[in-house]
């Protein structure tokens, strides 16, 4: 087991859920495959390690992964949602509207001039924002 996944039972053991072996899987899952990822994606992951477990049961175990902090959830304008390490850095999503491929990037400066101006402009203090390129991936062209 690696540290992140290490450190991420912890944090689910010190929050007074039980780690079940869903949950457990789970969080492998996403220290394994950092990029975000849909409940039947999910799902069929668990399937394949021999986990019985249907949409109900994972929608439940992800929403307690939220509440706890260890996973956030992401929603595409497309209505899908999906679901990554929210300890992961700062980052913005590209996403093929093709075959539904979800890309992170990193931006330079990122927003920062944009919320700088905004402030002076609106008076308003951002928090936080998200962002996502929606068009087609390079196989999908
Ligand atoms: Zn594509
Ligand atoms: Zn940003």
């Amino acid at each position: 087991m690696d540290r992140l996944n290490q450190k991420l039972i912890e944090k689910l053991k010190k929050s007074g859920e039980r780690i079940t072996p869903i949950r457990r899987a789970l969080i492998e899952n996403f220290c394994n495959h950092p990029k975000p990822q849909t409940p039947q994606e999910l799902l069929t992951n668990l399937e394949k390690k021999g986990l019985m477990a249907n949409k109900t049961t994972v929608y439940r175990q992800l929403e307690i992964l939220v509440q706890i902090g260890i996973i956030q959830e992401i929603n595409f304008s497309d209505r899908s949602k999906r679901y990554e390490l929210s300890s992961k850095d700062h980052h913005h999503h590209l996403v093929c509207q093709n075959c539904k491929k979800v890309e992170d990037i990193n931006l330079d400066n990122d927003l920062d001039r944009q919320e700088k101006k905004i402030w002076k402009k609106n008076h308003f203090k951002v928090l936080q924002h998200s962002l996502e390129f929606f068009g087609l991936c390079n196989r999908c062209q």
